[in-house]
């Protein structure tokens, strides 16, 4: 099924817009795709609880796990639940705070220039069929309306901040993604 961006939002998905954006440095550079992954608590898929750390709504209550994550303020463009379906939070042309302190190809603070996308997932955990349909869905929809993002400038969270990410971890088939991309 094709997918349109109509003003830097994907159609057809839940749109749940997240305060954590801000600027980019250079509004017309989006050249870099980053993979992550996240679940919440750790290790379980299902539930509201990544779109309410996003929406800097989790309560600290619901688990042990989120006193120490409640009061951070992430966020990432686009969210790929375990059956494929898709959140965004903010819009494409904003810079959403995914990456951290990270550099790609000898440029620093890739939240800049890059569209975050995370697989609800954990790094010991395969990820679904679904999942890489979508998130190849996806790639082809950005790669269209985005012109300076290329197949080859798509990384992992782990490859721009190594020795402080792990994700998409080992599970993460990049050779499939890139059989879908083709
Ligand atoms: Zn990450």
């Amino acid at each position: 099924m094709p997918m349109i961006i109509e003003q830097h939002w994907l159609t057809g998905i839940t749109h749940l817009p997240s305060p954590n954006h801000d600027e980019r440095s250079d509004p017309d550079d989006i050249s870099l795709l980053v993979i992550h992954c996240i679940s919440l608590p750790p290790g379980q898929f299902g539930g509201d609880y990544i779109s309410q750390l996003f929406c800097n709504r989790l309560n600290p209550e619901d688990d042990a796990y989120f006193a120490s994550i409640y009061q951070l303020k992430v966020s990432a463009h686009l969210l790929i639940r375990r059956d494929g379906t898709c959140v965004q939070y903010v819009p494409f042309d904003r810079r959403a705070w995914h990456a951290g302190v990270s550099h790609y190809q000898g440029r620093e603070r890739c939240n800049d220039f890059s569209i975050g996308i995370e697989l609800e997932g954990c790094e010991q955990t395969p990820y679904t069929e679904a999942q890489y349909q979508q998130l190849a869905a996806v790639i082809k929809t950005l790669l269209a309306a985005y012109p300076r993002l290329t197949q080859q400038h798509i990384t992992g969270h782990s490859d721009i901040a190594p020795g402080r990410k792990t994700d998409p971890g080992a599970t993460f088939d990049w050779n499939y993604l890139r059989g879908l991309l083709a």
